[in-house]
């Protein structure tokens, strides 16, 4: 179903406001952001990748949440300041199961599933999600889904596109 997913972001960031003592920031795009997919699928690959930054980065870090909208493509970057991943990990990530050497059981706890599940989500959706990271400095992790095109959009109905967001993603539901 077509999702906006500057929405989607700025309501998964307040949960985490919500829950957690350390500052979020949103950065979103003043146009909306229109992509075809599944919301919950794609709230989960967010959650993961904001439960992650929070889990391995010391309290207090400030986490970057920012939308980009280009051509044809969007992308959601999820930027911390923790521990980061060793460069030797960084291809692996993405494994089922796989966890980095840096991060010990006793003090993280996890399965390494997170970034497997999301992984497959993002593909899924014909996207792709991306790191950048530096051990001991901080990571960034970037879901890339495509736009739906603009003429598409435009046939998107009025009240979708008019509306206040509640009552948007009443509609499309
Ligand atoms: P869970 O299945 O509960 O998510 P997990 O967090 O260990 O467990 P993933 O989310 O799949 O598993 O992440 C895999 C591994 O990637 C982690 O164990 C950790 O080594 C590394 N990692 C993921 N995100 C970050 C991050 N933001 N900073 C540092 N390391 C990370
Ligand atoms: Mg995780």
């Amino acid at each position: 179903a077509p999702l906006e997913v500057g929405q989607l972001v700025a309501e998964v960031v307040d949960h985490f406001r919500a829950a957690f003592e350390r500052p979020f920031s949103v950065d979103v795009p003043r146009e909306r952001v229109w992509v075809r997919g599944d919301r919950d699928r794609l709230e989960q690959v967010l959650v993961n990748l904001l439960e992650n930054a929070h889990k391995y980065s010391p309290p207090g870090e400030p986490i970057a949440v920012k939308v980009e909208r280009l051509v044809g493509e969007s992308r959601i970057h999820v930027q911390d300041h923790g521990i980061g991943i060793p460069g030797a990990d960084q291809s692996q990530v993405f494994q089922r199961f796989y966890r980095a050497r840096n991060v010990s059981h006793r003090n993280f706890g996890g399965l390494g599933l997170g970034l497997f599940i999301s992984h497959s989500i993002a593909r899924l959706h014909g996207g792709a999600l991306t790191l950048a990271s530096a051990e001991g400095h901080g990571s960034t992790f970037t879901v890339s889904l495509p736009r739906m095109p603009p003429h598409e959009v435009k046939r998107l109905p009025r009240r979708v596109l008019l509306l206040d967001e509640d009552a948007a993603q009443e509609a499309l539901a």
